[in-house]
């Protein structure tokens, strides 16, 4: 049985959002494959699978949490003076 509607799947980067394509292929941002939307489960097969993601990934979160720290140091007492 043929459970296509008339609307084709769209197929997108998980690291760019903004990147869709009709059809499978590569992010032309980053070159990993597309994924056909409401996947989400293959988003995580596919971040696990490209060093390039895990690496943009693990900066990301290097960069998150150093912010975090440092704004933690710098943020004054929550008393008022
Ligand atoms: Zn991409």
């Amino acid at each position: 049985m043929d459970t296509r509607s008339s609307k084709a799947p769209v197929y997108f980067c998980p690291m760019h959002s903004d990147v869709r394509e009709p059809g499978p292929g590569k992010c032309p941002k980053c070159g990993m494959s597309l994924l056909p939307e409401g996947t989400r489960f293959a988003i995580i097969r596919h971040m696990i699978s490209n060093p390039v993601h895990l690496g943009i990934m693990a900066t990301v979160m290097l960069a998150v949490m150093a912010a975090a720290m440092i704004m933690m140091m710098r943020v004054p007492p929550p008393f008022p003076q």
